[in-house]
């Protein structure tokens, strides 16, 4: 199957590491792995995909352009760099929220009893790329312990996503780090599909599919509604 040939994937994944001094830094859990399954996927699929990946210690993905960076600002000027090519923005990364305000030019050293550290925003790469997006397909990801629908169904209005993945990581066997996934995938149109537990490289595969499968019908309302399944009812809370 080659349904995403001419399209132009941009991808991010991973965690992104905000350092504090020369030694430490501060990160979310983030493996990767679904992200580069994504890229891998989409490469067979047919797309020209360029992956820009936070620090994972996965195998770079075949037939795919890799760009490594490290911090949450430099992911934001690569995908900044690469968008206007796009024609599919997926942004599977796990991007720190926060960085220190201050990085210290020397290792901190171990004297006080507590330490209190300054943390600022880092840019929202998702909303600002929601906010100049034009015709792009736009995909966010939420990782949620709790409310994970409702929580994904503000942030793909608020972040102005086509598409929002979201995840719940509270349970075992699911989430960051694990070879598996259990996601719903929530439309603009109000469709949620919802995916039973499955390997990564599976769940690659039916969020691709959901990509296409909503920008056919955004394209031809009309004729899709027989041609395509109907969307099924979410289980997860
Ligand atoms: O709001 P929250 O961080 O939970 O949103 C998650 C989504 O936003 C993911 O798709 C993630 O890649 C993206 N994100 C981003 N830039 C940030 C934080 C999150 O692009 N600084």
């Amino acid at each position: 199957m080659r349904d995403l040939a001419g399209e132009t994937v941009l991808l991010t994944a991973g965690p992104t590491r905000e350092a504090i001094d020369p030694v430490r830094y501060i990160t979310n859990r983030s493996s990767g792995k679904m992200g580069y399954a994504i890229a891998t996927a989409a490469a067979a699929r047919g797309a020209e995909v360029v992956l820009i990946s936070g620090p994972v210690t996965l195998a770079p993905p075949l037939g795919v352009r890799l760009i490594m960076v490290e911090t949450a600002a430099q992911m934001y000027n690569a995908v900044f760099a690469e968008l206007p090519r796009a024609t599919i923005v997926i942004k599977a990364a796990a991007v720190a929220d926060y960085r220190p305000a201050v990085v210290a030019s020397q290792k901190i050293k171990k004297q006080a009893d507590d330490v209190v550290l300054h943390l600022e925003k880092t840019p929202d790469i998702l909303a600002a790329v929601g906010r100049v997006k034009g015709s792009r397909f736009l995909v966010g990801f939420a990782a949620e312990t709790n409310d994970v629908l409702q929580y994904g169904q503000r942030k793909l209005v608020e972040k102005n996503c086509d598409l929002l993945v979201a995840n719940c990581v509270g349970r075992s066997g699911s989430g960051f780090e694990s070879d598996h996934n259990e996601v719903a995938l929530l439309a603009r149109c109000g469709s949620i599909v919802h995916c039973e537990s499955a390997p990564k490289t599976v769940i690659a595969e039916r969020i691709l599919d959901e990509i296409v499968r909503v920008r056919l019908r955004s394209r031809h309302p009309e004729s899709s509604a027989e041609v395509l399944p109907e969307a099924t009812v979410p289980e997860m809370s």
